[in-house]
């Protein structure tokens, strides 16, 4: 209800009144007031008016927040695990983010998206069925590789081969993995 009832000498009297701005009847108003607002129409702009404080106040906001998750551990808690969840589920999106993390760490260049990780059914180099293992990665799991490690995570330089492949290849260069070769082979001569 639209609280309006201060006016004393008012009371018992009701007037009708429209909403200034969906034009809906606002009932048990008493106050002559022409600037009227329904129940939802008061909502709807406390809403707007408090978002758009929040993005003029994006630290402030920031501070909110993390009181909030600082006294309330269970809501963070069931944050982090349906996320856990979803990354279960969603092989792409757990390697999405694996690799955001690694190239963060090593300050290496990560421009792809989610939808560039695009697992094969076989590894591409070694020709073995890709698996998903529930935990550890398997010789078989799925593995996004940094073709040239140098040029980081970027669209054209990845490619999804298996564990076994990209632990073999490692950060090796061309050259590195060719005298790897020449050594399995016992042909190294240095
Ligand atoms: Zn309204």
């Amino acid at each position: 209800m639209v609280d309006c009832s201060n006016d004393d000498y008012l009371k018992g009297y009701t007037m009708t009144k429209f909403c200034k701005q969906c034009e809906k009847k606002v009932t048990g108003c008493k106050k002559n007031n022409h600037k009227i607002k329904c129940i939802s129409c008061k909502k709807k702009s406390a809403a707007n008016n408090a978002i758009a404080w929040a993005k003029q106040n994006p630290d402030k906001m920031k501070g909110f927040q993390k009181k909030y998750y600082d006294s309330h551990p269970d809501v963070i808690a069931g944050k982090i695990e349906y996320r856990r969840k979803q990354m279960k589920l969603d092989i792409p999106l757990r390697m999405f983010y694996a690799a955001k993390a690694r190239a963060a760490k090593k300050g290496i260049k990560f421009t792809i998206t989610k939808e560039d990780i695009i697992i094969p059914a076989k590894c591409p180099v070694l020709g073995m069925v890709l698996k998903i293992s529930e935990d550890a990665a398997c010789d078989h799991s799925p593995s996004l590789d940094r073709v040239i490690p140098a040029k980081g995570y970027t669209l054209g330089n990845i490619n999804v081969i298996s564990h076994k492949a990209n632990t073999m290849k490692s950060n090796g260069t061309l050259e590195e993995l060719e005298k790897v070769v020449l050594y399995l082979k016992g042909e190294l001569s240095c």
